[in-house]
This record gives structure tokens, sequence and C-alpha cells, in this order.
């Protein structure tokens, strides 16, 4: 436990997101998630600020994951403090930690994850379709109806639709796989998810080799 809370504030945001607190409270009158979930971003910042290291742990197991980091927090405390940014801090530690409650939340977003790594999104306007949202109800017709003028908006050629958005050129889908090795994204999901990290990490070494084959065809054209 006290490893976790050294790992929390050993981080390099922790100083500049955590300043103090007043235990005011407009961070939670302002959050929309402790509308809704038994979450409050002040008691993060006050179990933080006050090292609780054993009721920090325990926020770990649940309450952390229902922010959903839309920092309206961070605008609002006069502190300049950032419970979202705190919380986002607390997040990685619980992956890093291999914490089950990391991998029960980020479970169902394994499709979600392979099309964001392989391709860099995952999601474009043209998939906003009533009929692949039924669990939405009517409000996705209210969606849908801004998305039409939206997608007319965009110009044709970028990323509105999924041949655009996931057809991402070799070069640019090596440099991003180096991103996600460079910044430990790619070990964070080995942490928690080793069956999705396998099959990333064999479409990624499928992209690798066929962008050196490209290169090789390119330098015996050059060379011709
Ligand atoms: S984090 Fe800021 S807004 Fe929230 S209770 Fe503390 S001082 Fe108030
Ligand atoms: S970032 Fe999280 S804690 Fe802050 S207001 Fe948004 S949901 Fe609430």
């Amino acid at each position: 436990m006290q490893q976790i809370f050294d790992d929390i504030r050993g981080d390099f945001r922790y100083d500049h997101e955590l300043n103090g607190c007043l235990n005011c409270g407009i961070c939670t009158a302002t959050c929309p998630s402790a509308q809704f979930y038994d979450y409050s971003p002040r008691e993060i910042v006050q179990l933080l600020w006050t090292e609780n290291v054993e009721q920090i742990y325990d926020a770990m197991q649940e309450k952390i994951w229902a922010c959903a980091q839309c920092m309206t927090c961070a605008a609002r405390c006069p502190f300049k403090n950032s419970p979202g940014g705190l919380v986002a801090i607390m997040r990685e530690v619980a992956i890093k930690h291999e914490m089950q409650s990391a991998k029960d939340v980020l479970r169902p977003f394994g499709r979600v994850m392979l099309k964001l790594i392989t391709t860099g999104n995952q999601l474009s306007p043209d998939m906003i379709q009533p009929d692949h949202f039924p669990d939405w109800g009517p409000n996705i017709q209210k969606v849908e109806g801004d998305l039409r003028i939206l997608r007319k908006a965009i110009p044709v050629k970028t990323l509105q639709t999924v041949e655009t958005a996931w057809e991402v050129s070799l070069k640019t889908s090596v440099e991003m796989y180096t991103i996600w090795e460079m910044t430990g994204v790619l070990k964070s999901l080995e942490l928690m998810d080793e069956n999705l990290f396998d099959v990333i990490e064999d479409f990624i070494d499928e992209k690798r080799e066929d962008y050196e084959e490209w290169l090789e065809e390119q330098e015996e054209d050059d060379g011709a």
C-alpha cells in the first residue's frame, strides 16, 4: 500500500496537480460524475492531501474509475488543484501495480483499445448511426441529427468515414507503434490484458515487416 502511495506521490505531475486543499467542495459541486456515482473529487484530494494511505488504496478499488476526466474540477479549484489529473495518476499507478480494479474496468474496452492502438483512432462520424446503438434509445436520434450536419461540414478525404479513418499509411502506423512502445502504453496493456497485447503485438510486427519491405522496394526502384 505504501509503495502505491509513493508511486502516486513520486509522479512528476503530482506537485503540479496538488497544491493544498480548503475542503471547500467546489470541485465536487461542479463534477458531473459526483452527480451520478458514489464519487467525490474533494474526497480524493483530501485523502491524498492527508496522506491517508489505506483509504487511498480503497478509493483505487472502485471510486477513481468513476471520473470522466472532463477536468471541470481543475478549472474551478481555488487552489489550482486538478482532482481529475490526480485521478489520472492514480489510475496509471493502479495499472502499474496490476490492480484487479483496473483490469475489470478496462476489459470491456478491448475492442476500443485494439482499434485505437492499431489505427490511432476508433470512431468516425459515420459510425454513429441509430442502428448501431439501439441501447442509446431515442437519444441517438438527437445525436444523429447533429452528425448529419457535421458530416457535411467536414471536407471529403478527411477522417469522417471508417474507410478513411482506419486506413492509416504504413509509415504513420509504424511511427505510432514506436510512440506506443516508448511511452509505455504497450507495457501497460501487457500488464492489463496479455491476450489483447499478443494480438496487437502480432499486428504491429506484421506492419513493421510490410514497412521494411516497402522501404526495400523503394530503394530498389531508386537504384534501377
Ligand atoms: S480540491 Fe480545490 S475545489 Fe476541491 S475541495 Fe479542495 S480546494 Fe476545494
Ligand atoms: S475530471 Fe473527474 S473529478 Fe474532475 S470534474 Fe471531471 S469527472 Fe469530476
